[in-house]
This record gives C-alpha cells, structure tokens and sequence, in this order.
C-alpha cells in the first residue's frame, strides 16, 4: 500500500481525516493545501512506515525507499530546484509529527540538502552570503546533534566562543566571514565526536535524517511525554520532508508562532509573537526574546492582515482554537503548521463557551472536548492578594503571565534538584534560564515555574500551560549562578531552598512567602465573591448548565462533615453517596466513649458506652441531613477494625488508662487481644455489628432519630443506610433485621416514621458473584471499588506501591494500563461489577446502584460505569464537577 503522501500546489494526496497515518502535523499540511493556505509544497512519510522501522530494527518496508525518491523528483519538479544543486538547489526540512500532537518531543532536522556545492548555488540563487552560510551552519548543528547525537552545547560553545572572540551577542551581528569560522569548527567538532566526516550526498543526508526522526518516536522523553499524557496505541510519527522557506533572509524575513485565541485566558484576540531575521526553533528554544504579533502590523501590514485574514479562515475551517506556525521570506507569507492548541483550563471554559455564544460549536462539542482530568484546576488556589498588602510586598521582578495560577515554594535550579525537594514533600518552585525537554521531571514535581528567558510559546510556557502549572517565563532581570546555585535578583542574592511567589496571572515573582488562597469559584460559591465579578465563574456556569443537560448519571459526594456536604452541593452534588460513620468517632468525647465500648466486657456495659455515643452521632446526622437539604444520603456503619480506635504509643495508652480509670496493663491487654495479622481481611465492616448488633442498633437509632427530627423541622430526607463488606446474603439479611427491629422501635416511640432505604457495598467478590441472592433484600448496592480492587486482584492497598509502579510504568511490563486503584481494572474488577449489576437487577428490576471508591471520581471509570447504567457515582467533593463532565462526555 502507498506509504508516501504528496502535498502542494493546491492539491494533496492525503486529507485532514488521516491523521493516523500522516500525524497531525502531515494531515493538516495536505489539508491547508487544499484550502488554499499558501503551505511550502512537500510529501508525508506514513506513520506505518515507523512502525515498521521500529519493528525490523531498522529496516524498511518493501517500496519505501523507491516511493519517498519519486516523491523527492516530483517535489523538485515542482519547487524547479533539485536537491543539492550546485546551482539551483532544493532545500528541505524532515519533521516529525504523530497522530497526537507531542510538542518538541521528537526531531526535526531544518535546512537539508546543504553542501559545499549547494550553498554556493544558494548564494548565486539569493544573492544574499549571509544567510547561506547561516544555514549551512545550522544545518551541520541539527543534523550533528539530531542524527548522529553531537552533543547540542557542543556546538552552542563554538558559537559562543566566536562570538565572544568577535565580541557580538547575538548571532545576527556575525558576519559571513564569522560564519564560515564556525561551520568550520562545527565540522571538526563533528568529525572528532563521530569520527566520520560530514555527509556531503543529500540523499544520504535525506534518509540518515528521515531515520533519526523515526528513531526519535522511541526516544526516552518521547516515551515519557506519552506516558505522562496517557498517549497510546499510535503507530508511531510520519516524517514529513518540506521545502524549506526563510525566515532568515534578514530584516523582511521572520518566523514566528500564533495561537488564534489567547492560550492562557481564552480572550478571544489575536495572539503570538515572532523574531526577524530568524528560523523556526529560535523563537520555542527561548534564544532571543520575541517580539508580541501586534507589532508586526506596523513592520509589515500586508502580513499581518494576511496573517488575521488565515486566523478567522483557520477557525472557521477546524471550529476550534488553533495554534499555527508561520515564516515570513523577504515579505512573503508561508503557514507551516496548525493544530489545535493547547491551553489552560481556563483557556479552554472560556474559548469554549464564547464559541458556543458565537455559533461557531454546540454545546455538545464543547463538553466533549474540555479535558475532564484538567478541570479540577479550575479550583486549584491563586496568590492572596490580601496577604500581599498587609506584608507591604512588592513584586522584584516581572515576566510573561505564561500559565495561570499562584504559587508559593522554595526554589530550586535544575530539574533534578526540584524534583527531589519535592519528593521530601517541599512546595517547590523550579527557576531556569529556559526549560528544555529534559526537565519535564522536575517541572511535573513543581508547584510552579520561571523562567529567566524564552516568551509565551517557549518551551516552560507550552508545558507548564499542559502540566497547569503556574509559570512566569522571560524575567530579564533574574539572572542564576548555576555554579554557586544562587539567583540575583535587583541586587539581591537568594540562595537555593529561599522562598519565591509568582503569579502567573499577572507575570509578578516575589522575593517573599505569600498565602495562597482558594480559587475564584471557589470564592463565589462559598460566598466571599460576587458572581457578577467574577466573569470565570459565570463561565464555569454556562458550561456546567451544558453538562447537566447532557448527563444523565448523577454525582454524589463522599462528605462526612455538614461543611463539606454543604461546598459538594454548591459543586453539584445531587445525593451523599457514602457517610463514613467512623470519622465521627475521633477525637474530644468521641473517642473516650468509643474505647470505653470496646474495653467493656458484657453488652450492658457496651450498650451504656453506646448510649453515650449516640446523642453526638444524632447531631451529626442532622448537620448533614440539613445540609443535603432533601437529597439521597448514604450513610455506612461502623467499618474498620476497633483497634483503630485505641492508641499505640505510651504515652496515649497511660492517657486513656487514666479517662477510662482502668490500669495500664488492661489497655495493653485489649490491644493484643485485638491485634490481627490481616486486619483489612479480619474483624471488620457488617462483622462488628454482627457480633456486637448493640453498635449496628445504636447507628441505625440515630440515623433514624436525626431523620425523624429533620423531617419534623420542614427539610426532606432520605436516609440510606448501608451495610459494609458484606460477603454472603446470610450477613445482610442478619444486619437488616436488627436495623429494621431498631427502627420499628423508634417510630413506635415517636409516633411517627420517615421513609429509608437499607443496602449493602459490594467490596468482597463474593458479594459480587452472588449479588442476586443478596439483592432479595438489599434495596440498593454501592460499590465500594477500593476494597473491590484489593480483594479481586490480591493488591494490598498498604503495600502495592513497591511493585505496582513498575507493573503500570515499566515499559517492558505494562501489565496493568493504569494504577489500578485509580482508574477501574475494566477487564477484571470491572467483571465482578458488570456480573454484580446483571444478577442485582435480575432479582429487584429498579435496584439502585452507585460507585463510591476513589474510582468514582476517575473519568474512564466513570465512562465505564456511564456503560453499565449505574445510577450514580460518588467521589470527594472537588471532584464532583469534574465527575459531572466526564458523567457527560460519557454520554457523547
Ligand atoms: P515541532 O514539532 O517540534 O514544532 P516542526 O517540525 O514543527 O517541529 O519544526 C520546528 C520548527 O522549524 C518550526 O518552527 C517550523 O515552523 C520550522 N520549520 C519546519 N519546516 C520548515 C520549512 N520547510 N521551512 C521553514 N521552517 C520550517
Ligand atoms: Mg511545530
Ligand atoms: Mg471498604
């Protein structure tokens, strides 16, 4: 089948719909074409080419070879130029570029076919030495350090060094006869590091190149970037070969980057920046600080307004923000690439919406499209402003607002260095010169990122915009002493571990501590800012009206406080899917009651402790009863072994010995006594209210009781009341009798009743397995995943971590595509709850059924548990929005 796609002169072979085979970058250069864009005309190496390179160590499919040489002749056909002609010659560049878009992380080689011949042809064909030789130059670089792993400082230093010798800095005040010095150092350079000499064939030139960039697919940060973005399952990159255009002809040439909105803020204006008299890498590698795109409007008018004419062409024709690079040739305009950009999450709620006002998307594709797992940033913090003023603090520097959000830490050089403060459990900040990709590590590990030099599109800005991570980028006036890992800054010295802010809205870093404070919406929806100041928020509510008129699986909390079931409502929460009993029981009283219950000997003594506990569990429930207003609360019994209740050093064990006026000696008896080899597998969950049914009853009164008390104050409740760790039907149907004798009594006492429900988690696999028999009884099933997980896979949750890492990481295992413990086992664990719900609602057709481990607030679990029907899933508060949108584009 055909492996090479031509594209140019108005027509291509290939279309915007192949990405799979010609990456994005490929498709969308056939695409352009075929719009009319004005696209440098070249030809796309299929993706399964690489894959096939990849698999045969190296060797190509049958025809490639052939095929990429026809295409080669047709492109100097076309372009009137031939590769490597003394005269006339073709100039090309090799570009990766996969199905998904992977920024900076593979190669990509500029200005081939260059020899000693050619660049007197480019000279005779320009009339312009200077830059000839310049791209001769950076020629023997890129291929030098692409291709055959030339050290890239390597040849930064030559380049320094003439420079310096010249005593110029920036590389544009060389002149040709400085140029040809370095290519001529470049050269020995290259000649000592790979013993060989620099190839002067450009077809050999062509295919080591065509090879690097397949190569580079599996390079180390390639993998990593993939991982770290959850890429899978492409074949590998297409290599497009393009003729080349100039942006460094001189002052009427340029190059830069565009994003048709605004990347951080979603503005809906015009935004990027360019450099003149440069080629395309100068402008992301932080060289030299590029100039905004508004600019351009007075240098070059007739650009720019081509440039606004192809942004409104480009929106139209993708419906969605695009982030393009282009090149200016004495004057003339060229678009090399456009994707769809990335953004923050802020950028994408408000370009989202705004596209929605404007027609130009439904309300479906902008659900569809806002990552769910970004979304909880939307509610991460923001420097406190308030706290700067009361400190009479002012920013020490400024820089570029590259990514949103406040951050405060201690700061840290190198990527390394970050990485590990962070992992002792610092709050790091990471400042640089510039980012490169090798410090994706340490940048993942940091609460935030400056950066010294490099604009809004350089490489901190991109990733930390992907990581969203705050970032300031470009702050001239920080200047490192790698050597003595200090940072100067407005006559100041700080030392590494010192303390730095930066607020990424604004661009400011300060020499200070400052607080961080909640998020904007999360202000408003806790009170403390009006929704009319706050445009995010009314934002964040217009997209959330599209979610919920998308979804159709509702969202419940996990909250065992009134607090956080109040902030889980204002986040959407539509019920309490699980109530843990056991956070009730710590600390004041509480605690003293409850070890009082489990030191008594006879079950008068238990019953007295208990009746002790009841009154505060009452109150309890009715804070959060109140709280939920009227909707469904699930609340579980008593769960974990009662040795957790009792304490393990000295010092406690005397104190409780004294409260409970007991001798030491009988504290440390019951302690052994209760100590279990297995607790998670021991003297747990339904087990204590089966032997103890006093505890189950008391739980069950105050549920009722605070139930009973709400409904009489005016506010609807609906009480669940959930049995944990149920195994057998025989457990359930036990604990269920005593719950319904305890509240017969109740309403029997009161005069009065409220309606409940009672059910079960299903955590043990033969609950699972069972669930029909179980469901005779049970009205609803919650699954409770993580002790699910636990217990089908044979993973303790305590002690998975050494080898469950490798298990999902290791490349040569994957065994498992995710942690198991945050997103669903879908082929196993997922087994037992798709066999749980079958058999559940073959016995009671209306059984209601919920997800309430730390899975429900994964969005591929919920896209899983959106496929099984479930009526619901449950997760921490903060979660609930992002629950709610992955519970919608499950739907889709
Ligand atoms: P990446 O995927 O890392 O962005 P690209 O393949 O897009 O790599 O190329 C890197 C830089 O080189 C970009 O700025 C691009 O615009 C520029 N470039 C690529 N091909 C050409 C070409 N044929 N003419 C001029 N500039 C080019
Ligand atoms: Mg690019
Ligand atoms: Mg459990």
């Amino acid at each position: 089948s055909k492996l090479v796609y031509f594209f140019g002169d108005g027509k291509a072979d290939g279309t915007a719909s192949m990405k799979a085979y010609l990456g994005g970058k490929g498709a969308n250069l056939a695409d352009m074409t075929l719009i009319g864009l004005p696209v440098p005309p070249g030809f796309t190496i299929s993706t399964e080419a690489c894959a096939f390179y990849s698999e045969h160590d190296g060797a190509y499919p049958e025809g490639l070879r052939d095929e990429v040489l026809t295409n080669l002749r047709k492109l100097e056909k076309l372009m009137g130029a031939k590769l490597g002609d003394p005269k006339n010659p073709l100039l090309v560049s090799v570009r990766s570029g996969a199905a998904q878009s992977m920024p900076g992380m593979m190669d990509t080689i500029l200005n081939l076919g260059i020899n000693p011949d050619s660049v007197n042809g480019l000279i005779e064909k320009t009339g312009n030495q200077r830059f000839a030789w310049d791209s001769y130059r950076r020629f023997i670089q890129m291929f030098g350090d692409v291709v055959m792993g030339v050290p890239h400082h390597d040849f930064e230093e030559i380049l320094q060094s003439v420079k310096n010798e010249k005593g110029v800095t920036l590389d544009t005040q060389l002149d040709v006869d400085d140029l040809k010095e370095v290519i001529s150092r470049y050269l020995a350079l290259y000649k000592k590091v790979t013993g060989k000499e620099f190839p002067t064939n450009p077809e050999e030139q062509l295919f080591a190149s065509i090879n690097a960039v397949f190569r580079s697919w599996n390079n180390d940060r390639a993998i990593k970037y993939r991982q770290m973005n959850d890429i899978r399952g492409l074949l590998g990159t297409a290599v497009n070969v393009q003729s080349m255009v100039f942006g460094n002809m001189g002052d009427t040439s340029g190059t830069g980057v565009a994003f048709t909105r605004d990347p951080s803020t979603g503005e809906n204006i015009f935004y990027g920046e360019y450099l003149m008299n440069a080629q395309g890498e100068d402008v992301v590698a932080g060289i030299r600080t590029p100039a905004p795109i508004e600019t351009l409007r007075k240098i070059n008018p007739e650009v720019f307004n081509q440039l606004v004419d192809i942004r409104h062409i480009l929106e139209t024709h993708y419906k969605d923000m695009q982030d393009l690079e282009f090149t200016i040739q004495e004057g003339k305009l060229y678009i090399l690439q456009t994707r769809s950009g990335k953004r923050t999450i802020f950028s994408w709620l408000r370009s989202q919406v705004e596209m929605v006002n404007e027609g130009l998307i439904s309300k479906e594709t902008a659900v569809s499209r806002i990552p769910a797992g970004e979304f909880g940033k939307l509610f991460a913090p923001v420097l406190d402003g308030s706290d700067i003023k009361k400190k009479g603090i002012s920013a020490i520097a400024k820089g570029l607002n590259a990514s949103p959000g406040g951050a405060c830490g201690q700061i840290y050089f190198t990527a390394d260095k970050a990485e590990k403060a962070a992992a002792q459990g610092k709050a790091v900040i990471l400042v640089r010169t510039e980012t490169s990709p090798e410090d994706i590590g340490g940048m993942a590990a940091s609460k935030g990122i400056i950066t010294c030099r490099g604009g809004m599109t350089s490489h901190a800005a991109v990733v930390a915009r992907g990581m969203g991570c705050p970032c300031v980028s470009g702050v001239s006036a920080l200047h490192i002493n790698y050597a003595k890992s200090t940072l100067e800054v407005a006559g100041r010295v700080l030392k590494e571990g010192d303390f730095m802010a930066m607020d990424g809205f604004t661009g400011d870093v300060y020499a200070e501590k400052i607080a961080v404070k909640p998020s904007e919406i999360v202000q408003v929806l806790g009170g403390n800012l009006k929704e009319e100041d706050s445009r995010l928020y009314q934002d964040y509510k217009a997209f959330m009206s599209y979610v919920d008129e998308i979804k159709d699986m509702a969202v419940r909390t996990n909250a065992d406080t009134p607090e956080d079931a109040t902030m889980a409502v204002r986040l959407g929460a539509e019920g309490i899917g699980l109530c843990r009993t056991e956070h009730m029981f710590f600390g004041g009283r509480r605690i003293i009651s409850i070890r009082k219950m489990i030191l008594a000997s006879s079950t008068e003594a238990r019953e007295k402790a208990l009746a002790e506990l009841l009154p505060m569990q009452k109150e309890d429930f009715i804070g959060i009863f109140k709280a939920m207003g009227g909707l469904p609360t699930t609340i579980r019994l008593l769960d974990p072994p009662l040795h957790e209740f009792l304490p393990n050093d000295d010092a406690s064990k005397k104190e409780m010995a004294e409260q409970l006026g007991v001798s030491i000696a009988v504290v440390e008896q019951k302690s052994a006594e209760l100590h279990e080899f297995n607790p998670m597998l021991g003297f747990r969950g339904c087990r204590l209210a089966i032997i103890y049914p006093e505890i189950l009853r008391m739980q069950v009164r105050a549920i009722i009781e605070a139930a009973l008390e709400v409904k009489k104050a005016g506010i609807a409740v609906h009480p669940e009341i959930m049995i944990p760790l149920v195994g057998i039907y025989k457990e359930f149907d036990y604990c269920k009798k005593h719950a319904e004798d305890e509240i017969s009594k109740v309403f029997a006492e009161k005069g009065t009743s409220v309606s409940y429900k009672v059910g079960t988690m299903i955590e043990v696999p033969r609950a699972a397995l069972t669930a029909d028999e179980i469901a005779r009884s049970a009205e609803f099933f919650s699954f409770g995943t993580n002790d699910l997980t636990q217990m089908a896979c044979g993973f303790s949750r305590d002690d998975a971590a050494s080898f469950l890492g490798p298990y999902v990481n290791d490349t040569d295992k994957q065994f498992y595509d995710y942690d198991p413990f945050t997103t669903i086992d879908i082929d196993g664990v997922g087994k037992l709850l798709k066999i749980a719900v079958d058999l559940g609602r073959s016995v009671r057709k209306d059984i209601k059924l919920g997800i309430c481990g730390e899975h429900g607030g994964d969005p591929k679990t919920i896209a899983f548990c959106e496929s099984l029907g479930l009526n619901y899933v449950s997760c921490s508060p903060f979660r609930v929005p992002i629950a709610r949108l992955a519970s919608a584009q499950a739907k889709l």
